[in-house]
């Protein structure tokens, strides 16, 4: 079918009262970025639905673009028509008759706002039902759970026609909730981790570490792909590198090698609440799952949170393994999240990183060199790149996958 409109439908928006005004206009600002790439549509967003008009644009590739903005429960390709009785007809029934033979049982459902119209809805339901029965012998109508359900909107201006609702990414327009850092590594739990932030409507700004020349610039790569991986949900990502082989250094020069690990994530989680509170961020968002290595037990967490009062939250924490994997595959991080590259994390990590630090020790071996000075050099070496989705950074052919596994 050739269609015409695209009727979006607002998700969870009853219960946000008065901040209507404010999702609809982020989700309109959101759904115009994402669509970009199509200069031909007019958006119009009202108070209960948007309405795309495509223009001549191919409703494919826009469908797969809007099936990645969050706030939208779901969205209905229509085919805007005259306000002709035969010609709904013959809409109709091309829209049903595509659906046979997978389609068994259908509904016709009527809304009208334009009271003027010869037809009332149960006159439009009752005449486009019959046509279907005189013309497609293979649909019975059926009023509960129907196989299809071709809607009709009499509106002032046409009368709209769809039969297929698709499912939209859910969650709430991005940055209706504010702004937050995320930490974001080459693994697989940080992309996951803010993936499921933007999903709640957080703007997110990827912060990195990376240690050169302990880590190659593949390693920085790979953090800007996944970073661009992450980009349609939005439009475009601010990625923020913090150079932290100083710093690294310096610690292991003084710190006793279980208390390493520690030591080096206090700094990270320092610098990182230091970047929220330059640029107006609210919480450091991470990638940390109760109990999955020596750094993310409950008394590795408090030894590290110590540094900060700043809301930490960690989308993944009570996941498993496979859960956060089976989310990394749905949202196409995880062949990138695998490819071998070394972090800067991995090449300080001790053989025996204590799993049960203790918070005064960390505080002291850290009171036994100059952070401060170390956190400004870091800070004034920091870059930010804005990225998009389209962003090459490493080729994906580059994976051997059977090599990692
Ligand atoms: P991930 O899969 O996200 O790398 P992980 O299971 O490997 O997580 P860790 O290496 O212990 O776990 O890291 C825990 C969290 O610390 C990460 O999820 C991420 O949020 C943060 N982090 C680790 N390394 C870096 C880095 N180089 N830059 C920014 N954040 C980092
Ligand atoms: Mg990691």
């Amino acid at each position: 079918m050739k269609y015409t409109e695209i009727t979006v439908r607002y998700g969870e928006l009853s219960t946000k009262g008065k901040n209507r005004r404010e999702f609809i206009g982020r989700l309109n600002g959101n759904v115009t970025k994402a669509l970009a790439a199509f200069p031909d549509l007019h958006i119009y967003p009202k108070r209960d639905r948007m309405h795309i008009s495509l223009n001549g644009t191919d409703s494919d590739a826009v469908i797969a673009k809007l099936s990645q903005v969050f706030g939208i429960q779901n969205f209905s390709p229509s085919i805007k028509i005259e306000k002709d009785i035969e010609q709904m007809k013959t809409t109709a029934l091309q829209m049903l008759q595509e659906q046979v033979p997978e389609a068994k049982t259908f509904k016709i459902d009527t809304r009208r706002s334009d009271h003027d119209f010869e037809l009332d809805t149960n006159q439009i339901n009752l005449l486009l039902g019959d046509a279907v029965y005189d013309n497609i012998p293979e649909l019975t109508a059926k009023m509960k759970h129907p196989d299809v359900t071709l809607r009709v909107e009499v509106r002032r201006d046409a009368i709209y026609l769809s039969s297929r609702t698709i499912k939209g990414a859910g969650g709430l327009p991005v940055g209706t909730a504010g702004k937050a850092m995320l930490m974001l590594s080459g693994g697989i739990d940080s992309p996951v981790a803010g993936y499921l932030a933007m999903k709640r409507g957080v703007e997110i700004e990827m912060v990195h570490f990376f240690s050169p020349p302990y880590t190659s610039e593949r390693a920085l790569a790979k953090a800007k792909q996944l970073t661009a991986k992450l980009a349609p949900y939005v439009g475009t990502i601010k990625f923020i590198e913090v150079p932290f082989t100083e710093i690294q250094e310096e610690v292991k020069r003084i710190v006793p090698e279980g208390y390493l690990m520690t030591v080096q994530r206090r700094f990270m989680l320092r610098l990182a609440v230091k970047l929220a509170e330059q640029r107006k961020g609210l919480a450091i968002f991470n990638g940390e799952s109760v109990g999955q290595v020596a750094s993310q037990t409950l008394e590795s967490m408090v030894a590290i949170n110590d540094v900060t009062n700043m809301p930490i939250i960690r989308p993944v924490a009570t996941m498993d393994k496979t859960e956060i994997i089976s989310i990394a595959e749905k949202i196409d991080t995880f062949d990138l999240s695998i490819m071998p590259f070394e972090d800067c994390c991995t090449i300080f990590a001790p053989p025996r990183p204590k799993t049960k630090p203790n918070l005064e020790k960390s505080r002291f071996y850290e009171s036994m060199f100059d952070g401060e000075a170390l956190m400004a050099r870091s800070l004034a070496g920091v870059k930010v790149t804005e990225i998009h989705s389209h962003d090459e950074f490493l080729a994906t052919d580059q994976i051997d996958i059977q090599s990692v596994l």
